[in-house]
C-alpha cells in the first residue's frame, strides 16, 4: 500500500487516501476518490509516501484518471505559491485551475465517470505509401487530372501541406484541407489517403506570419525590451493609446514561437478585446487557444488536456485565470492592459493578481514579461523608477495619429450663463454637432448603467435602497422598475415617499439610459446606441452593438466603462465624459489613480484616425489636479503627485494592503467577532490596523458585512504577516462563540 496526499477542490488542506501500487499513481495525477459520506471528487494527487498516517479509516483511490499527469511540478508549485501567497487553500487554487475538474463533485461514481472529459481528438489525413513520393504524386495527378480535377487538387493541397510539416508522409489535421467530408471520404475509399482519429496534436512549423512593419519609434521600443530580457527585467511597456504596442506584442510572439516556445498573453476581458484577439488568431492562424469564463467546462477542460500534450510553441490569448494553463515551454508573458482592476479576482478565493502571478511564474521558469498600459499602474511604476523593471516608452500615437485636444469644460460656469441643456455643456453639444456635420461619430461615457442612479424624495430625503445590500436603488426606465446593481433585487418605481408619505420623489443623477433619452432629443435625426451591462448581456449582443457602430450605422454611441477598453474605431472625433465628478469622488484611495487612467482611456478612444479627435471633459472641477493632468497627458506628473501622497499616508506601493472581510447575519455576532479579530492583529501589527469598519457595502445579499486592513510595510516581512494572519484567524476558529464567522483574506486588495 502507498498512501496519496490528495488536493480536493474545497476550501480545505489535502486529505490522505490509500492506493495499491498496481493502481500505478504518481504525483500530479487526477484522481477519483470519495469524500465524506456520499460524494465523490476528483483530485489532484499532491505527495506519496510509504508511510501509513495514523488515522482509523483511510479510504482509497478508485480511478486514475488520463495516462499522463495533469499537472507538471512547475505548477504545483505555482498552486503552492498562491495559496501560501493569498492565504488560502490549495483546493481553492484548484477551482480556478481546473474549473472543469472543480465542479464534477458527484453523488455517485458512474455520475462521475459520465461528466469526465476526455482529451480532444482530431481527424487526420495522411496520403497513401504509394502517393509519398512526389513524383509519383506527379505522375498520378498528370494522369487522373483531366477526368478528376477536383480530387486531383485536393491531392495537390494535401502534399503541399504535408510538405511543410516534415514531408509528404506526415500526417495533417483534417480542418486544414478545405473539402467536403463525403470528398475525402471518397479518397478514402480509393485507397489515396488513410484517416484517422488521435488526440490533436499542435501545429509545429510556424508558418509564414505576417509581421506589420515598426515604426522607428516602436522598433527602439522593441529593441530596448530585448535588452531587458537579456537582463531578465520585466519590461513596463508605456505606451500612449494609438502607439501602437500590438504591433511590438506581434513582433514578439513571433519571435517567441519561432523559437518554439509558448507564449501567454493576458487580457483584462475577452469579449471587450475581440478585435484584438481576432486579429492575433488572423496572424497566428492554428496555434491560437482563446480561454475565457464564457467556454464552456467541458471547452476549458479539453483546452487544458490538449494544452498538456503539447510540445510547445503554443500562443494563449486569455483572461486572468490563463494563467494556469500547461506550458510546455514558457517563453513570454504579456499582460496588456496591466493596469486593469479585473487581473484582481476580489470576490472568491483565491484573490490572486493574475499580473503579480504572471511575473512569478516567468522568474519561475526563466520566461520574459511585458506589462503594457498607456496608463501603468502606480505598482508597476514604481518598479520602473526604482530600476526594477525596465522602462521603455512609446510617447507618440503611431503614423501621423496625433492624442486628441482635450477641453474641460466647466459645468457650474455652463449654468451660470444658461450655457447648459439638460446634462450637456454647450461646448460639449456644439462638438458633437461638428463631427456629424464632417460625418463622423461621438461617444458619451458616464460610469453609471439606468436610468437615475437614485431616487430622492425632495421633502424628508428619503432613498428607496435595497433590503438585502443597503445601496440605493437605480431606476431603469425601460423596466419602470428600480434595480439593485449588487444582487439584482428591484421593485416598482414609487411616487409616494415610503417614508413620510408625500407625492415628491425625485430622480437624482443621471445614468446611461438617460443620457440616450436627452441626446436622442437633442439630436433627433442622429443614430444613437448604448453600450453597457444592460445592453450587452450577450456575446452576440455586445458584438452587434459593436458591429453597428463599426459600420458607422450608429452616429452616437453612449456607454459605461465597457467603451473605454481597447476599442479601435475609425470614425470617432469627439468624446464626452459626461461626468467627471463622479470619478474623482469615489472613497477610495486610488481614487486619483483610477480616474486619470479611466478619463485617458476614455481619451484614447478619439481621433485615432481622424486629423484630430477632441474630448470634452464636464467636471465642476476643472482645476482639479487630476482633470489637468488628463488636460496635458502628463501621466509622469500624476504619478509622482500621487505617489509622493501614497508615501506619506503609507498606502501601497508603499504599504500591502492585506484586507479581512468578515460577514453573518447577526449583526451583533459580526461586530464582536470583527472587534475581536482587529485586536488579535493589533497585537502583532500596532499601527498598521485599520477598523472593524462596516464595508463599502454594509449589507450584501442579506448578510453584515465588515472589514479589516492591515497595512504592512513594505520594508518588513511579508511572509511574517501572512503566518500572523494566518495564526489570527485559526485562533478565531477555535472561539465557540464567534467561529461561525468567516473571515475571508484579500492580499493585496485593490
Ligand atoms: P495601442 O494598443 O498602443 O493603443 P494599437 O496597437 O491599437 O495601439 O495601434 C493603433 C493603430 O495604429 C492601429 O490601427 C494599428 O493597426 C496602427 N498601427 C500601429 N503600428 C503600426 C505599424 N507598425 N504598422 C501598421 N499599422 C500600425
Ligand atoms: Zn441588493
Amino acid at each position: 500500500m502507498l498512501y496519496a496526499q490528495v488536493v480536493l477542490p474545497l476550501a480545505q488542506p489535502p486529505y490522505t487516501f490509500s492506493f495499491d501500487e498496481g493502481l500505478a499513481v504518481r504525483v500530479g495525477d487526477a484522481v477519483v476518490v470519495q469524500f465524506g459520506s456520499s460524494r465523490y471528487y476528483t483530485g489532484i494527487v499532491w505527495s506519496i509516501s510509504e508511510h501509513r498516517p495514523d488515522y482509523p479509516r483511510l479510504k482509497p483511490i478508485l480511478r486514475r484518471l488520463y495516462s499522463a499527469p495533469l499537472l507538471t511540478p512547475a505548477m504545483q508549485r505555482l498552486w503552492e505559491w498562491i495559496a501560501d501567497y493569498y492565504i488560502c487553500s490549495l483546493g481553492e487554487v484548484m477551482r480556478v485551475a481546473l474549473p472543469s475538474l472543480a465542479k464534477p463533485s458527484a453523488t455517485s461514481l458512474q455520475e462521475l465517470e459520465e461528466r469526465s472529459i476526455a482529451p480532444p481528438t482530431e481527424r487526420y489525413v495522411r496520403l497513401s505509401a504509394e502517393l509519398q513520393h512526389e513524383e509519383a504524386l506527379a505522375d498520378y495527378n498528370a494522369k487522373h487530372s483531366r477526368r478528376a480535377p477536383r480530387r486531383c487538387a485536393t491531392l495537390d493541397k494535401i502534399g503541399a501541406i504535408a510538405l511543410t510539416r516534415g514531408g509528404l508522409n506526415s500526417s495533417i489535421p483534417r480542418r486544414l484541407i478545405d473539402a467536403e467530408s463525403e470528398h475525402i471520404a471518397a479518397l478514402e475509399r480509393l485507397g489515396l489517403v488513410h484517416t484517422e482519429h488521435r488526440p490533436a496534436e499542435p501545429i509545429r512549423t510556424l508558418g509564414d506570419v505576417l509581421l506589420p512593419t515598426l515604426s522607428e519609434a516602436q522598433h527602439r521600443a522593441l529593441e530596448l525590451i530585448h535588452a531587458a530580457h537579456r537582463d531578465s527585467l520585466v519590461a513596463l511597456l508605456h505606451g500612449v493609446t494609438g502607439s501602437g504596442k500590438t504591433e511590438i506584442y506581434i513582433h514578439l510572439i513571433a519571435e517567441t514561437l519561432a523559437s518554439g516556445r509558448d507564449v501567454v498573453m493576458l487580457v483584462p476581458e475577452i469579449v471587450i478585446t475581440s478585435q484584438l484577439v481576432e486579429r492575433l488568431e488572423r496572424i497566428f492562424e492554428g496555434r491560437t487557444t482563446t480561454y475565457h469564463s464564457r467556454l464552456t467546462a467541458l471547452r476549458r477542460g479539453e483546452t487544458f488536456l490538449r494544452l498538456s500534450g503539447s510540445s510547445g510553441g503554443e500562443l494563449i490569448v486569455g483572461v486572468r485565470s490563463s494563467i494556469f494553463l500547461p506550458t510546455h515551454k514558457l517563453g513570454l508573458i504579456i499582460v496588456d492592459e496591466e493596469h486593469d482592476a479585473n487581473y484582481k479576482q476580489s470576490d472568491l478565493a483565491p484573490r490572486y493578481n493574475a499580473r503579480d502571478t504572471a511575473v512569478y511564474i516567468a522568474h519561475a521558469c526563466n520566461a520574459q514579461v511585458v506589462l503594457g498600459s498607456a496608463t501603468p499602474s502606480l505598482e508597476s511604476y514604481m518598479n520602473a523608477l526604482a530600476g526594477k523593471y525596465a522602462y521603455v516608452e512609446l510617447s507618440e500615437r503611431w503614423g501621423d495619429g496625433v492624442l486628441p485636444e482635450i477641453i474641460v469644460s466647466d459645468t457650474i460656469r455652463a449654468v451660470k450663463r444658461g450655457e447648459r441643456k439638460t446634462h450637456f455643456n454647450l461646448e460639449l453639444l456644439q462638438n458633437i454637432t461638428r463631427s456629424l456635420e464632417a460625418g463622423d461619430q461621438a461617444i458619451l461615457f458616464q460610469n453609471r448603467r439606468g436610468y437615475s442612479p437614485y431616487v430622492q424624495c425632495r421633502t424628508c430625503g428619503f432613498s428607496p435602497r435595497c433590503p438585502r445590500c443597503n445601496v440605493t436603488l437605480t431606476k431603469h426606465k425601460a423596466s419602470s422598475r428600480m434595480e439593485c446593481h449588487y444582487c439584482g433585487y428591484n421593485e416598482p418605481v414609487t411616487t409616494v415617499c415610503p417614508n413620510c408619505e408625500t407625492q415628491d420623489m425625485a430622480l437624482m443623477g443621471f445614468g446611461t439610459e438617460k443620457v440616450v433619452e436627452e441626446i436622442t432629443h437633442l439630436f433627433p435625426e442622429a443614430h444613437v446606441d448604448r453600450l453597457d451591462g444592460d445592453t450587452s448581456t450577450s456575446e452576440s449582443a455586445f458584438k452587434r452593438i459593436v458591429h453597428r457602430f463599426e459600420a458607422r450605422e450608429t452616429d452616437i454611441l453612449v456607454g459605461t466603462q465597457i467603451i473605454t477598453k481597447g476599442f479601435d474605431f475609425e470614425g470617432v472625433s469627439t468624446v464626452g465624459i459626461l461626468n467627471a465628478d463622479n470619478l474623482l469622488s469615489q472613497p477610495d484611495f486610488r481614487a486619483s489613480e483610477r480616474a486619470f487612467q479611466l478619463m485617458m482611456q476614455v481619451s484614447g478612444r478619439a481621433g485615432r484616425h481622424n486629423d484630430r479627435g477632441r474630448v470634452v471633459i464636464q467636471t465642476s472641477q476643472p482645476k482639479h489636479p487630476v482633470i489637468q493632468y488628463v488636460a496635458s497627458g502628463d501621466y509622469r506628473a500624476m504619478a509622482l503627485t500621487e505617489l509622493e501622497e501614497r508615501r506619506a499616508f503609507s498606502y501601497p506601493p508603499y504599504s500591502r494592503l492585506v484586507r479581512l472581510l468578515m460577514h453573518h447575519a447577526d449583526y451583533e455576532l459580526l461586530r464582536r467577532a470583527a472587534h475581536h479579530v482587529a485586536e488579535l492583529l493589533r497585537a502583532k501589527f500596532p499601527s498598521g490596523v485599520m477598523g472593524p469598519v462596516a464595508s463599502a457595502l454594509e449589507m450584501l445579499r442579506g448578510q453584515y458585512r465588515a472589514e479589516i486592513l492591515v497595512k504592512v510595510d513594505t520594508g518588513s516581512s511579508m511572509s511574517r504577516a501572512r503566518e500572523h494572519i494566518r495564526h489570527v484567524i485559526a485562533e478565531v476558529a477555535k472561539i465557540n462563540d464567534i467561529k461561525s464567522v468567516r473571515v475571508d483574506v484579500d492580499v493585496d486588495a485593490l
